[in-house]
């Protein structure tokens, strides 16, 4: 038990540091330098980045399941939509593998009742395992169909496969094929154990196959599917369109946190995307500032020393000019539980660090399109 919680909190303490660098990396790429050099080095740590984030997050859902914490936010989904996250994440290691990649979606629509985010996790894992253990330029395909009640997706590679004794092996935790030699591949064993929790977690399945070493690998989820076949025929290229980002119109935001450095490079990403934007590093300062910069979204760190962030949103919510501002919780700890607490204690949304900037200005276009609260102008 206490190795468990102490898994949580490294994971939750190494999260931390990658916030500030994570922005300052935004900042970079949104300031551009025309050398080639520099992007290259740039687009290299980012990649890095997003990898450390990946393994931090799988050692803490490692820790939530064995504590039994990890609760599922079911919802009706479409195959669709799952491939698409899963894919659009993967697309840099992908791409810098050389490798080419085949989607196969049918026609019509196939629906689970699932979890986006973690059905997107379980896929975006096999996608990661394929481009990770298929040498440079090789070919991995994904496709999808229904059989009877079930929607089956497949991901298949052309990469070192993996030994028949090994086959069973792979789903365990810690477990790692051919350690010795491919440790070149890092990882911490931990993806497939996760990916075949969530996916029994779903009421389903996930299986490996492979004709043996060099010759390539097969994983294959098999998820309950909702609703009859053939119900709507999804229009071709549909979501791409819906896709593109649309200027957010100005807002007054104030960013929230004791971590000088998270908060200084998350305000300038936000000055970067046209915002107005004051940064407190306290509670009691963000309590001076509110009240004559009438901020219309405020994203507030909850672990802050002295007063917290739920002390804070408590008296933000007391004050008029914030009552209805959209308060954004940010934390290091996204359980369902946490999740809850954060809504009870007046808070519209709450994300998780590091903040992606796409997650932010999702809440950003949703407050300029008047679709989430939003205060009365100022005078
Ligand atoms: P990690 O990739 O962090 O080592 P995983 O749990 O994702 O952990 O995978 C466990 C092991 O299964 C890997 O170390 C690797 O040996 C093997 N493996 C997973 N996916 C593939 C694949 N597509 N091709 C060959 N081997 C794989």
């Amino acid at each position: 038990q206490r190795k468990d919680e102490f898994l949580a909190m490294l994971a939750h303490e190494l999260r931390n540091p990658l916030a500030p660098i994570r922005n300052g990396l935004e900042i970079l790429r949104a300031t551009g330098s025309k050398d080639q050099r520099v992007s290259a080095t740039r687009e290299m740590m980012s990649r890095q980045v997003g990898h450390m984030v990946r393994l931090i997050d799988d050692l803490m859902d490692v820790s939530r399941i064995s504590r039994g914490k990890l609760t599922l936010k079911l919802e009706k989904v479409a195959l669709r939509d799952v491939v698409d996250a899963a894919v659009e994440a993967n697309r840099p290691l992908i791409d810098a593998g050389g490798h080419t990649l085949e989607v196969d979606l049918p026609e019509s629509r196939i629906e689970v009742e699932g979890d986006l985010t973690r059905l997107a996790q379980v896929l975006g894992n096999l996608l990661n395992n394929a481009a990770k253990y298929t040498p440079d330029s090789g070919r991995i395909s994904l496709s999808a169909r229904r059989e009877g009640g079930s929607a089956v997706v497949t991901v298949r590679d052309t990469g070192m496969g993996i030994a028949p004794d090994m086959l069973p092996k792979v789903f365990e935790l810690f477990i790692q094929a051919g350690r010795s030699i491919e440790r070149a591949q890092g990882g911490l064993g931990l993806g497939l154990a996760l990916a075949r929790r969530l996916v029994e977690m779903h009421g389903g399945t996930l299986d490996a196959s492979s004709p043996g070493p060099g010759l390539g690998s097969t994983f294959t989820v098999r998820l309950p599917a909702s609703g009859q076949a053939d119900v709507a025929a999804q229009g071709a290229g549909e979501g791409e369109a819906g896709q593109q980002s649309r200027p957010v119109g100005t807002l007054r935001i104030m960013v929230v946190d004791d971590n000088v450095d998270a908060a200084e490079t998350f305000g300038v990403i936000l000055d970067l995307l046209g915002h107005q934007t004051r940064v407190a590093h306290s509670g009691p300062e963000a309590l001076e500032i509110a009240p004559g910069f009438v901020p219309e979204v405020v994203f507030l760190d909850i672990g802050m020393p002295g007063m917290s962030g739920y002390e804070v949103v408590q008296h933000l919510r007391a004050m008029p000019n914030t009552a209805s501002s959209t308060i954004v919780a940010v934390t290091g700890w996204g359980s369902e539980a946490d999740r809850m607490r954060a809504q009870k204690a007046g808070f519209d949304h709450h994300l998780v660090k590091p903040v992606e900037t796409s997650a932010a200005q999702a809440i950003l276009h949703a407050v300029s399109s008047g679709l989430s609260s939003t205060t009365s102008s100022p005078h």
